[in-house]
């Protein structure tokens, strides 16, 4: 039961390759942020999908999130959207910790629907736990 290596999760096709892009633009919440010097992707020659590398997304949210962390404006929804997808945390702890139930959950993630003043200081404190390290990985 392993999944092959070089096909494409978007499109199932195989044959995906590994390349190396000069100053990748990457989607963030807060528009595209250029990642300069060489970037290794993977790219499918089948439907043109773009893959990165696990721990550099890891790296590049971090970035973001240490970002979003020195904000003093309310999140934004775009923003509550990249947390909900980046902080690690399943949807039940989420539903937990910032008390939304599972339609509110939903539309946030939809990068929709409105926070409150809880749900935005419950986002700045798991930021913070999750920038510090010492948060169990899940
Ligand atoms: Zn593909």
């Amino acid at each position: 039961m392993s999944v092959q290596p070089n096909t494409c999760e978007a499109c199932g096709k195989p044959g995906v390759v590994s390349k190396t892009v000069k100053d990748f633009a990457y989607p963030t919440p807060m528009g595209l942020v250029t990642i300069e010097g060489e970037t290794p992707i993977e790219e499918c020659p089948s439907c043109n999908e773009i893959f990165l590398p696990g721990l550099l997304v890891e790296q590049w949210n971090r970035l973001i999130m240490t970002h979003l962390s020195r904000k003093t404006d309310e999140l934004s929804a775009k923003e509550v959207q990249f947390l909900l997808k980046s902080l690690p945390y399943t949807r039940d702890e989420f539903c937990q910790l910032l008390s939304l139930d599972a339609e509110l959950f939903r539309m946030l993630a939809g990068g929709a629907g409105k926070t409150t003043p809880h749900i935005q200081e419950m986002l700045r404190a798991l930021m913070a736990d999750t920038l510090g390290g010492t948060e169990t990985v899940h």
